[in-house]
């Protein structure tokens, strides 16, 4: 048997995130500049060196694998990795195969997603207003977008929608969106917008809608109810007494979450990020790579970086200049 992985502050790791690629079809303006330089394609790791990363975390006791990105439904071949990862959910290793993803592609891989044993999906939607969507993410495409969540929900899968909560641009949508996802039976998660990468002109602190604001809107509308539900991740739940909703709010910024963070990221190269908020990483590559037939230098490797998990992150936005904050896009360490 082996022995789990656990951090320093006693946290078990059971959660990986994974990016799979940081190329995108849209642009989202608090997420990537027009004009984004990508990693080379041979940087990497290939369809089957991902199985294997990704495998070795499943043997360590990971039951749960997030893919993201980036946006992992324009990685070329994806649904191979997502068959591969098949395996483990039959053989109960994993308990949960999931995906974040802009909802673009959905409309072609719902079936194929279900079929791999995907049953929950996070769609990103920021807005439900053709235009206002056009606009953040540059280059997205509305209808494009709900077709795919019409496709995820015929297919089968639950579907969570994650609305990045940004000042004076969706503000007035709180109410439409929320009943929108009532009506349709989705989840909903507000998550305020972190400090990451540059972005160009955008100003951060003018697109920052504290989610404590959010929530007091919320408010004067519905009775709300806090809910002890906790997932390890940053994520915290309140239900709308008059409709039974459950809705999510991502606080990175107004809230600590760490002391009972269960996760770590894994980016496209190989690279393990063991805290979103912070620079530190382990470059698992060499070890997958220089060992080919040989799982045991990358796990070592692994625990080696699970062992240097830092408490916590250090963002903060109260002195009003953004402190804590993080040189590398969201889209490559995977949101
Ligand atoms: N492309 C996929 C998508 O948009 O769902 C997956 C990757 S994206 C980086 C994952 C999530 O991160 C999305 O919900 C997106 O809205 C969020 N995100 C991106 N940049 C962010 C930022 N600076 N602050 C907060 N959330 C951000
Ligand atoms: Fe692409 Fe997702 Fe970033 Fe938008 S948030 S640019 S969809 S990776």
């Amino acid at each position: 048997m082996t022995a789990p992985l656990i951090d320093p502050f006693q946290r078990a790791i059971s959660y990986l995130r994974v990016s799979v690629t940081d190329r995108c079809d849209f642009r989202c303006v608090y997420c990537m500049s027009e004009n984004m330089t990508f990693l080379p394609k041979k940087e990497l790791l290939t369809l089957e060196e991902l199985d294997r990363m990704c495998s070795a975390f499943v043997d360590l006791g990971v039951q749960k694998l997030r893919i993201t990105g980036g946006e992992p439904l324009v990685r070329r071949g994806i649904m191979t990795f997502f068959n591969a990862m098949t395996r483990h959910l039959d053989s109960g290793a994993l308990q949960e195969l999931t995906l974040t993803t802009n909802g673009s592609q959905l409309e072609r891989f719902a079936d194929d997603l279900f079929a791999a044993g995907v049953r929950r999906v996070n769609i990103s939607l920021d807005t439900l207003d053709d235009q206002k969507f056009a606009d953040i993410t540059r280059w997205g495409r509305l209808p494009q977008v709900l077709r795919g969540v019409d496709a995820a929900q015929k297919a089968g899968m639950r579907v969570k929608i994650n609305v990045v909560a940004l000042k004076g641009f969706n503000e007035d949508e709180l109410l439409p969106i929320i009943q929108w996802c009532a009506e349709r039976d989705m989840d909903l998660t507000f998550i305020e917008v972190m400090p990451m990468g540059d972005i160009g002109n955008e100003d951060r602190l003018g697109q920052y809608w504290p989610l404590k604001d959010l929530r007091a809107k919320l408010a004067e509308h519905y009775t709300l109810r806090d809910l002890a539900e906790r997932t390890g991740g940053p994520a915290r739940y309140v239900e709308l007494e008059e409709t039974g909703q459950k809705i999510g709010f991502i606080t990175p910024l107004t809230h600590n979450f760490c002391e009972s963070c269960n996760r770590v990221r894994l980016t496209c190269t190989g690279e393990l990020y063991m805290c979103l908020g912070q620079e530190d990483m382990a470059d698992l590559r060499p070890a997958l790579r220089n060992h080919p037939e040989d799982n045991a230098p990358l796990e070592v490797a692994i625990r080696d970086a699970i062992a240097h998990k830092p408490k916590g992150h250090d963002f903060d936005y109260s002195r009003q200049s953004v402190d804590g904050r993080v040189s590398r896009h969201m889209s490559h360490t995977g949101g």
